[in-house]
Parts: C-alpha cells; sequence; structure tokens
C-alpha cells in the first residue's frame, strides 16, 4: 500500500472503530439512526463525567436487577411485580396489552384498578408469530388461579392486534369468562402508548363485550 494511499484511507476513517462501535450500536435503538447516534456520542464524549459514566452505570444497575414479572410481564425490581404484588388491586378485572409500554401508558393515566398480562406481542402469520410466542397459554392459566371475572382487551387498532383480539376472545369464552376490548375510536393503527390520557379513558370506559 502507498503512503497516499494510507493517507487516503485513513482520511475516509476518521472515527476509531470503539467508538464507530458505539455509534452503531446507538444507531441500532429504535427510533434513532446514525446521524443522531453520532450527535449522542459526541455529546457523551463531551461530558464523560456528568452523562456517560451515570448512564453506564444506571445501564449496568437496570441489566443487572430488573426482572421480567412471571405473573403478568411487567418490568420490575421485584418478582412478582409490585402491581401483582399489591392487594388493592382488583384481581377480577384483568387488562390485556401488546407491550409493557402500554401497561405504562394505562398507568401513567391511573385508569385501570385491576392487574394486567402483557403479551409481548400480537398474532401476525407473515412473520411467523403464532400463539405459541405469545403469552396466551399463561393468561388462561390465570383466569381459573386468580378468580378472574372480566378479561378486558387493549390492544392496538392494528390489524394485527384486531386478530389477536379475536383469537383471545375466542379462547377466553371457553374459560366463561366476560371480554370486552376497548373502544377504537382511538387512531386506527394507533398503539396505547401514543394516545392521551383523555382518549385513553375514553376508550376503556366504552369498552364493550367482545
Ligand atoms: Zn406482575
Amino acid at each position: 500500500m502507498g503512503k497516499q494511499e494510507g493517507a487516503e484511507k485513513r482520511m475516509k476513517t476518521p472515527v476509531h472503530p470503539r467508538i464507530d462501535g458505539l455509534i452503531q450500536a446507538i444507531a441500532r435503538l429504535p427510533g434513532l439512526g446514525p446521524r443522531s447516534a453520532r450527535r449522542i456520542v459526541l455529546d457523551l464524549l463531551a461530558h464523560r463525567e456528568s452523562r456517560m459514566r451515570p448512564l453506564a452505570e444506571l445501564m449496568r444497575q437496570v441489566a443487572d436487577e430488573i426482572r421480567e414479572c412471571p405473573r403478568c410481564g411487567n418490568l420490575d425490581l421485584a418478582e412478582p411485580c409490585t402491581i401483582c404484588r399489591d392487594e388493592r388491586r382488583q384481581g377480577h378485572a384483568l387488562c390485556v396489552v401488546e407491550q409493557v409500554s402500554d401497561l405504562w401508558a394505562l398507568e401513567r393515566a391511573g385508569l385501570h384498578r385491576g392487574r394486567y398480562h402483557v403479551l409481548g406481542g400480537v398474532l401476525n402469520a407473515l412473520e411467523g408469530i403464532g400463539p405459541k410466542d405469545l403469552r396466551i397459554a399463561p393468561l388462561v392459566a390465570r383466569i381459573d388461579a386468580e378468580g378472574v371475572e372480566e378479561v378486558i382487551l387493549a390492544l392496538s387498532a392494528t390489524v394485527d392486534g384486531q386478530t389477536t383480539a379475536h383469537y383471545l376472545a375466542e379462547r377466553l369464552h371457553e374459560k366463561g369468562v366476560r371480554v370486552t376490548a376497548i373502544a377504537h375510536g382511538v387512531p386506527v393503527g394507533g398503539s396505547l402508548d401514543y394516545l392521551d390520557e383523555g382518549t385513553l379513558a375514553a376508550a376503556l370506559k366504552d369498552r364493550r363485550p367482545v
């Protein structure tokens, strides 16, 4: 390799591989791309003590300490989670959501007094996601174990969300439990996480039997 060629190669890759590795790792996070990842990494490097090290320490702690609740799928330090252990929660009303972010949205709004069940996704034949890939069997098991009387399906207004709601309604009717679904005056294709609290409250209040 000639001297000039080597110099050119260095100029093309001015970022040290270790920094570049960090940029690429951050760029893979949801909602981010290479440009925002570069900005984040430069910002962190410019504030190593005040931002970067505390962030690294927090990430390590969260990675080590946070557990998925074996009962409902919520994320918490306690196992079962704080919601599942809360005796004041009504055990007879169980709210089924797709993701933990949906559970958080409902909790932020303080709308649901019962417990939750996180499915971990929705059915999707194209992507090969079937009932066994979701936390459906544990949901059915909870109906008897916890004396559940009503299952509220709070799934998104997408085709997959509604397919999943219908599938669950059929499975749960066999258990003799009342099944309702939240109203969808909510934006079609919308996930719960994006709804304001008023819309979410209306959706939950106007739930209908399915
Ligand atoms: Zn739980």
